[in-house]
This record gives C-alpha cells, sequence and structure tokens, in this order.
C-alpha cells in the first residue's frame, strides 16, 4: 500500500490511512475521508474495496446460527458461519477453496483443494458478515473449509489484520486456530502466535485408527503430534484443544475412550466431544450425543477436562463444507 501511495504521488503515510479505513468497514474509496480527493480519485483507478459476495445465506431458526456461502473474485465459493454465544459473536473462517487433507468423515475434502485463500479474503469473510448481519465480531475460529496450516503465510498475515489496532483490534486471546496434526506448523505456530488458541483435530487415540481417518497421521505419529503439543505448552503457557468426533463404530468404543484419557492425561489439555455431522457421501453416523456425554464423564473422572460442543446451526447443513458442496454454483469446480 505504501508503494501504491508513492506511486500515485503521495506520502507513504497516506497507506495507514488507507489501511485503517478498510477495516472500518467502508464500502467505497470515497468513504476514506481524511484523504485528499484528488488522491482519492487516482487511487480510485488503481484499487477498489474489496468485498465478497454473497451466493447464499441462511439462519437457523433453532439458534440463530448463519451460514454464508461467499463467492470469491475467481469464482469460486467459500463458507463461513457467525454464531452467537453469551460471550460474544464467534465468525469461523474458511482458510482454503476445498482441502486437501482428506479426512473420510468431512465433507470439505471431498473434492480436494482447489486454491489457497489469501489473507484478504480471510479477513473479508469477518467484514462482510458484520456488514450483512449488522454484528460486532468478537472472536474468531480458523475452523472451517481448509487446513490453516496448509497456507500458513496467508493466515500469519489475516491474523496480524485482526489483532493489528487500526485492523479489526481483536484481541489475540479471541482468535482459536485448528489444524489436522501438521507438526512443523504447530511449532512455528508457537513461537510465531503464542498467545493465539490452538486446536488439534485428535479423532482417534491410536496410530492406526488415525491413519484410517485422517490421511496426515501417516506423515505424523500422534507421538510426534504430543511432542510438538508439550512444546507448544512449555512455550505458551497455554491449554491444547484436542477436537475429538465421535463417530459410530470408528472410534466410540469404551477401548479408545480409555486409550484417549491416558493419551491425555498429565498434558495441559481440553477435550472438545463433537457429535459428527453426518455428511451423505461419506457414509459415516454419529454415535450420539448420550454416548459424548459418556466419554465426557469417563474423561474427566481420569483428570482430563472435556466437554460435549453444542451443535449450533443443525438445521442448516452445518457440518464443513457441506452448503459449498450443495450449491455448487461456483464455476471452475
Ligand atoms: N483443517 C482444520 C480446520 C478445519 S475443520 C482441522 O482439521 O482442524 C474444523 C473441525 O471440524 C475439525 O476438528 C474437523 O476434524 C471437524 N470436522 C470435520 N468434519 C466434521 C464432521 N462431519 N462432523 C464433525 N466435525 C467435523
Amino acid at each position: 500500500m505504501k508503494e501504491l501511495c508513492v506511486e500515485l504521488g503521495e506520502k507513504p503515510f497516506r497507506a495507514k490511512q488507507i489501511f485503517s479505513w478498510l477495516y472500518k468497514g467502508i464500502q467505497d474509496i470515497d468513504e476514506m475521508k481524511n484523504l485528499p480527493s484528488g488522491f482519492l480519485a487516482r487511487l480510485k483507478e488503481h484499487a477498489e474495496v474489496g468485498m465478497l459476495r454473497v451466493l447464499a445465506h441462511q439462519q437457523s431458526a433453532q439458534d440463530g446460527t448463519e451460514k454464508y456461502l461467499f463467492e470469491l473474485e475467481d469464482g469460486n465459493a467459500v463458507e463461513s458461519v457467525l454464531m452467537v454465544y453469551d460471550y460474544g459473536n464467534t465468525v469461523c473462517v474458511s482458510t482454503q477453496a476445498g482441502c486437501r487433507m482428506g479426512c473420510s468423515f468431512c465433507a470439505s475434502g471431498l473434492n480436494g483443494l482447489v486454491r489457497d485463500l489469501t489473507a484478504g479474503e480471510i479477513v473479508s469473510q469477518i467484514l462482510d458478515i458484520a456488514r450483512n448481519s449488522l454484528v460486532r465480531v468478537s472472536h474468531v475460529v480458523f475452523m472451517g473449509t481448509g487446513e490453516p496450516f496448509d497456507n500458513y503465510e496467508n493466515i500469519s498475515k489475516a491474523i496480524g489484520i485482526l489483532t493489528d489496532h487500526e485492523g479489526l483490534g481483536m484481541s489475540m486471546r479471541n482468535i482459536t486456530v485448528s489444524t489436522c496434526g501438521i507438526v512443523p506448523g504447530i511449532r512455528k505456530f508457537g513461537d510465531d502466535f503464542p498467545q493465539v488458541n490452538l486446536a488439534i483435530s485428535l479423532h482417534a487415540s491410536n496410530d492406526d485408527r488415525r491413519r484410517e481417518i485422517m490421511p496426515v497421521a501417516k506423515r505424523w505419529s500422534i507421538k510426534d503430534l504430543m511432542v510438538a503439543c508439550d512444546e507448544y505448552t512449555d512455550k505458551t503457557n497455554r491449554r491444547v484443544t484436542f477436537e475429538y468426533a465421535l463417530i459410530a463404530g470408528e472410534n466410540d468404543s469404551d477401548k479408545d475412550m480409555k486409550e484417549l484419557a491416558g493419551l491425555l492425561r498429565g498434558h495441559l489439555s481440553h477435550v472438545n466431544l463433537i457429535p459428527l455431522n453426518e455428511v451423505s457421501e461419506t457414509g459415516m453416523k454419529s454415535a450420539g450425543r448420550a454416548r459424548a456425554k459418556e466419554f465426557k464423564s469417563y474423561l474427566e473422572s481420569h483428570g482430563v477436562p472435556a466437554s460435549v460442543r453444542r451443535e449450533l446451526g443443525s438445521d442448516i447443513d452445518g457440518a464443513c463444507g457441506q452448503l459449498r458442496n450443495k450449491v455448487a454454483t461456483a464455476p471452475g469446480e
């Protein structure tokens, strides 16, 4: 932006003003009130305020959760979700169009990866939701379509913009990044963002089972993962959240439950038990909320904090990638 300002015959400090206006949520360059009008006219010839087009919008009648399908400039589509919690409004952002991790239970990876999202496209999901739903967004979770650590540079830049005082001014502590377990990414993340929360999609308590449902587990074992998580807690003093989606007949047996408790006991962790969102293409079934509650009691009685995730938006294609697959109007897919 500084370079562009200089090219257009202005001082580089104008870039800071432009930056600040953009994240106030303006929709047009003319809204940048403290900039000289001649400069704004020149700027309009070279730049525009990027926005995402809403392709589909659904609101849950049950809990108010809103789901957006946005169109990117090249015609690809991504999903984002707005969830209303008592501590604030949370947006779940996508980091890639599609995903190449291939987890067997997930809708996002069914058609592979199309491309990484830019930092702008990631941040736009939040700005556009705030604008369209007329809400203030206080929390962001990187848990939509895509693997954040497969697009590290852009998610870093996005976190930078979200937390910059001239950007969205969010607290690092209100941001959570979820990974399927890319170990070098976890290491780098602990160094770069020690105040941002980390969630790990575990979904199985031994390597054989994990490799069956998550191809990434063939590259890094659970042991590699736990070492990286311990390093992360040593570095950051932050507890790691482990996500565990209960899939009938896959990872929901008593043996799985005991193994999970044994694996996590003594680590600074929290288990988020998720009743599986059923995606018809995968054929996998949820083990049910009652089973998730049994897992929770067992884990807690064995010294491992756990909670059962509230199922928000289950009436509006809540599982990752489902809306995108259903609408599938985006060209190039
Ligand atoms: N790629 C990242 C972030 C996106 S997925 C990751 O794997 O963590 C966000 C969470 O939703 C992950 O824990 C993922 O495993 C989980 N998930 C995917 N499909 C699901 C489904 N059908 N039901 C429940 N959770 C699912």
